[in-house]
């Protein structure tokens, strides 16, 4: 089949293993209709993995599931797919999820996390270059605060009776594999949850001039922190709780305002470097 052409859409979900295992985003928004599905698109970095097309409350949104990896297909190189089409399509609010470890003692699994900094310990995921290019990519508030407020807002409303955490240190990980004790011990050092996603997807959007945030699902603690986790309970809590980060996910998007007032688009400056 030929990739599609990219559809304008002012927000997207690049979706973690919090909403793999719903049907997103059908029947977790009364606002939201979804258009299309499958669409895959021609990028510089090869076709992308399918995006669905959606409505939310009268606007077009963008759904992709970053998460795993395609047989042949670096997790840099998808990364570029998926920000190349979002892009193109004009969008502007990114959020985002993922099941995580806790490397800090006082986080359980079940909890949420609106991560608010990020230590990138990835090793293979800068080779590939940015988007856009045009810019220097300032980190000073890596995450949008108002995308976090929004998100906190919904899984206030949403989960009333859950543990959220509207701010935390996400350090990530090249993956596929889990981390080793030693490697915790170091990790804990650097910040509260660890998890494969997060980057380079915080400053891709920054590239491409769209605010990022995102919630992130307790789902283990890493080893050494508290007990040994138990798989049974991580692919529980990954399955039980996919419809409510689902849904925390969709009405931070319907509730972000369009005329937030941040700074994400300051923080990136013309490049001394061409
Ligand atoms: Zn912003």
């Amino acid at each position: 089949m030929p990739p599609a052409a990219v559809p304008k859409a002012s927000a997207a979900v690049v979706g973690g293993s919090g909403s793999f295992a719903s049907s997103f985003p059908a029947g977790l928004h009364e606002g939201a209709r979804v258009l299309e599905r499958e669409l895959v698109f021609d990028t510089p970095w090869g076709d992308s993995p399918p995006f669905s097309l959606f409505e939310l409350e009268g606007e077009r949104c963008l759904h992709v599931r970053l998460h795993g990896w395609r047989q042949g297909v670096s997790r840099g190189r998808a990364s570029r797919q998926v920000f190349s089409v979002l892009h193109r399509a004009g969008v502007r609010h990114v959020v985002s999820d993922a099941g995580v470890g806790s490397l800090n003692a006082l986080l359980d699994p079940g909890d949420l996390v609106i991560a608010d900094d990020f230590v990138d310990m990835t090793t293979q995921r800068d080779d590939q270059g940015t988007v856009v290019g045009e810019h220097l990519l300032i980190m000073r508030e890596p995450v949008c605060p108002v995308g976090r407020e929004a998100l906190a807002a919904a899984a206030r409303g949403l989960a009333p009776g859950r543990r959220f955490f509207p701010r935390g240190v996400y350090v990530v990980t090249e993956g596929p594999r889990f981390e080793s004790p030693a490697e915790v011990r170091f990790l804990r050092t650097l910040g509260d949850i660890v998890g494969q996603s997060f980057a380079p997807e915080v400053w891709l959007a920054r590239d491409i001039g769209a605010c990022y945030a995102g919630v992130y699902l307790v789902v283990n603690h890493a080893e050494g922190v508290v007990d040994e986790w138990d798989h049974g309970e991580l692919t529980r809590i990954f399955h039980d709780d996919a419809d409510l980060v689902g849904r925390i996910l969709l009405a931070a998007l319907a509730a972000w305002p369009h005329d937030g007032a941040c700074r994400c688009r300051e923080l990136r400056k013309p490049t001394l470097l061409r």
